[in-house]
């Protein structure tokens, strides 16, 4: 397997501050489990656990491997565990509040170039959820892309593609069918060689169903691995990203499938930008138009042209914004050097005993 085929650029070679003296390999985290974690190697899939280094210096949940994540690595004394001693900065990552009083961010996937939304186009069609999905992608710095699912059961598929084109103007919609391989074609230029596409949509939309479409084979029986812990016990993991046979990286965990929202108003903005139009001609800057004087999104609402419950839908995200601030997880760029040093000296020195 080349790197390349895990998503491997020569941007990546560069924050790596390779350092020719010292040797490493890298990899990326296909799953997590615990302290547990698969990495797609050159080599193939292996075990991996962090160094105890890395566990001490760990600020915050945040700072551990995620599914996606680029890791710099060695073979560790145990034949089959490597040891991961640090992450490559993120391009990008998704994230939820952590579970717990203290507001933690919690990556959840990292370094995607595209979020499938699937939704199904039978019960599961939902205008308003789809608003939170596309605040959620936006938020994590992710290109969207609609993927309404189950063609095969909708007698009016366009008048479903104009209902959602009308909330995300600009964003790709595709109606596939996994059932009958209907539209499966227009998915294949967001999952070119090395391309990672993360998929995110309600329990029962069709999610495993087209990753088994994708992959041409059942995941549901190959998907799971068993290994041996330290402790002699047995411990399944299961394999969240999913290299595709013709190229392209599909990630499909569980951690995506109960999210809340987390970040800034920009997924927001972006999101409700036909409101956020409405807004610059309020009397107020600080207009919350539920009621003040002079709001032009009041006046849009009453002559029709706003609809009532994307306004509510809108009102409702903002609250919850509000509520959770942004926290800054990126390193500097100096401290991302010294980082680097650190782990280099570290191997090093390990590697001389
Ligand atoms: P997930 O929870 O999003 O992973 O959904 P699943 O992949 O488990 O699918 C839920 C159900 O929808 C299963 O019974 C699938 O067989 C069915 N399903 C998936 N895709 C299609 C489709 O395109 N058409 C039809 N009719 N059923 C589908
Ligand atoms: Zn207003």
């Amino acid at each position: 397997m080349h790197l390349t085929e895990l998503g491997w650029d020569s941007a990546w070679d560069e924050l790596l501050l390779a350092d020719s003296d010292v040797e490493y390999g890298v990899g990326r985290v296909s799953a997590e489990h615990k302290h547990l974690y698969r990495v797609f190697t050159e080599q193939g899939e292996t075990l991996a656990q962090v160094s105890g280094k890395y566990r001490h210096d760990a600020r915050s949940r945040s700072d551990f491997p995620v599914v996606g994540d680029w890791v710099v690595i060695t073979s560790g004394s145990d034949q089959d565990r490597a040891i991961i001693w640090g992450i490559l900065p993120r391009r990008n990552k998704f994230s939820r509040q952590a579970a717990g009083e203290n507001e933690e961010e919690q990556a959840l996937v990292a370094n995607i170039d595209a979020v499938f939304i699937v939704s199904s186009l039978n019960r599961d069609f939902n205008l308003r959820r789809m608003e939170r999905y596309l605040v959620l992608t936006w938020e994590s710095g992710v290109n969207p892309v609609i993927v309404l699912n189950k063609a095969d059961l909708c007698e009016d598929v366009y008048s479903k593609i104009t209902e959602i084109s009308s909330i995300a103007p600009g964003v790709p919609v595709h109606a596939i069918s996994c059932e009958t391989g209907q539209g499966l074609d227009q998915l294949t230029p967001y999952l070119g060689t090395g391309k990672t596409v993360a998929l995110l949509g309600s329990s029962g939309v069709g999610k495993s169903t087209l990753l088994n479409c994708l992959l041409g084979e059942s995941i549901k029986r190959t998907g799971a691995v068993r290994s041996q812990d330290s402790r002699g016990r047995h411990t399944t993991t299961h394999r969240q990203m999913h290299l595709l046979p013709r190229g392209g990286l599909v990630i499909d965990t569980p951690g995506l499938r109960e999210l809340r929202l987390w970040g800034s108003d920009e997924g927001i903005s972006s999101t409700f930008e036909d409101i956020e139009e409405y807004s610059v001609r309020c009397r107020f800057n600080d207009c919350r138009h539920q009621g003040e004087p002079g709001c032009a999104v009041m006046e849009a609402l009453e002559s029709g042209v706003l609809d009532w419950a994307r306004y509510q839908s809108y009102l409702k995200l903002q609250k919850e914004m509000a509520y959770i601030s942004r926290k800054e997880n990126l390193f500097e760029a100096l401290e991302e050097k010294e980082k680097w040093k650190q782990i280099h000296k570290e191997i090093k020195r390990i590697k001389k005993r």
